[in-house]
């Protein structure tokens, strides 16, 4: 086929994987990004460790996408964990498989990654335009705001990547869904996912414990039950256990205005061994120290306790052993979009076919957290942005060969 020019809009994972396919095919391609450099959000994921997917069993990973799930498997089928591992290898990073199941690059960041994608890039004949935010189409065109003032660019196919709303100074700030509403592409609104919420702390509880971990725990919600740690925070909870409920809980707040986690603050210990234990103790003894000796219970979730359960629940041996195994933790809000580590919502799965077209502005493609689907974290992300980022390309490539 002849070669075509291409503009990928926004130079995340997404639209990086896209450009590598499109223009190792002899595209003459072209990434605009709005920032200085490319690939900000993908640099900050690094700084945690970059998890770049997950090593579970394929038939538990692809159904980690709540009801996009279907929709992304096609994608995911043909790039899967295993390929996002190889790929990372022939970019000179190796990976390793951490005891939880995620996989990481052995030196734990991602900027060694994204110099040697830059330079293949680079090799493969792409241009990096950065400093140029697409504000909308014009006619066939797509118009960009530079520092050259207003420019409109022509090209056969275009792809956008422009990310979700989580961390807007990253350059994903989500101002793409009104010139696509405009256009007849149906949005769904931008939610924050695996993001952390707001409590009600009072000024003591805050003072003394934001910045606290609270470690082997058991969390229950809609989403089903998780073990593991989370932080307080001034103004609330943050933390991998708490990102795992955190679409059940946002979605239980939107529907019923608010929503509590069930913590099991003693994992390893039954209701009847804590009850008994704390049947045993001297009444005279201080709270605290009845808790600390009857259930190895002291500081954050003593604390937490005497936060959420009832008085009566606390003189009790039975009725505090019931709480310390199912503490209701209300929870009032989800943190703004801002602050999350990823968005709910966007360009909504019926506008799009299964090339990953624009119904609605032929010629169009999107790719990556712009999409409508979510996941927890845990290496999904990344891999779902790069599974659709490559299915993009390919749909492109079949278009323009149509
Ligand atoms: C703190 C943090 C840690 C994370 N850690 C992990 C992790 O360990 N593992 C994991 O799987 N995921 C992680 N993620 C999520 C992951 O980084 C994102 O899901 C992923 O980067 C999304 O890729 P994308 O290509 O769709 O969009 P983005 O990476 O957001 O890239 C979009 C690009 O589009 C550009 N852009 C936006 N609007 C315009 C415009 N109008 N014109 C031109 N350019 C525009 C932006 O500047 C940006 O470069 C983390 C996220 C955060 C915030």
């Amino acid at each position: 086929m002849q070669s075509k020019q291409i503009a990928i809009i926004g130079g995340g994972p997404a639209g990086l994987m896209a450009a590598e396919v499109l223009s190792a095919a002899g595209h003459g391609v072209t990434v605009y990004d709005a920032m200085p450099t490319v690939s900000r959000k993908f640099l900050l994921a690094g700084k945690s460790g970059l998890n770049i997917t997950h090593s579970e069993d394929y038939s538990r990973f692809v159904n980690r996408f709540g009801a996009a799930s279907a929709r992304l498997r096609p994608a995911l089928d043909r790039f899967t964990p295993a390929h996002v591992q190889d790929w990372a290898a022939g970019l000179g990073t190796e990976t390793f498989t951490g005891s939880s199941g995620r996989v990481f690059p052995r030196a734990m960041k991602a900027s060694p990654l994204l110099r040697a994608w830059l330079r293949r890039l680079e090799a493969q004949g792409v241009t990096i335009l950065t400093r140029h935010r697409w504000t909308g189409f014009a006619g066939n065109g797509f118009t960009f705001e530079t520092p050259d003032g207003t420019k409109i660019i022509e090209c056969d196919a275009a792809l956008l990547a422009l990310g979700g709303a989580s961390w807007p100074r990253l350059g994903s700030d989500g101002a793409w869904s009104q010139p696509l509403s405009e256009s007849g592409v149906e949005v769904n609104t931008l939610r924050p996912a695996n993001c952390g919420f707001d409590a009600d702390w009072d000024d003591s509880f805050r003072e003394r414990f934001a910045g606290e971990p609270v470690k082997s725990v058991t969390a229950t919600s809609g989403a089903g039950t998780f073990s593991g740690e989370f932080v307080i925070t001034q103004t609330g909870v943050e933390g991998s256990l708490i990102y795992a409920h955190a679409a059940s809980l946002r979605d239980q707040m939107a529907s019923e205005g608010s929503a509590a986690l069930k913590l099991d603050l003693a994992p390893g210990r039954t209701v009847e061994r804590l009850a008994r234990d704390l049947a045993r103790q001297d009444s005279k003894a201080s709270f605290a120290n009845r808790l600390r000796k009857g259930a190895g219970i002291d500081g954050v979730k003593s604390a937490l306790l005497r936060r959420f359960a009832e008085a009566a629940d606390l003189t009790d041996p039975e009725r505090l052993a019931i709480c310390i195994k199912t503490l209701p933790l209300t929870l009032l809000r989800p943190r703004p979009i801002a602050e999350a580590i990823s968005s709910a919502g966007g360009v909504a799965w019926d506008s799009v076919d299964d090339g990953y077209m624009l119904k609605a502005v032929p010629g169009v493609f999107v790719a990556g957290e712009m999409l409508d689907w979510e996941a927890p974290t845990g290496g999904y992300l990344l891999t779902a942005c790069l599974a659709t980022g490559r299915a993009a390309a390919e749909g492109m490539e079949a278009w323009l060969n149509r």
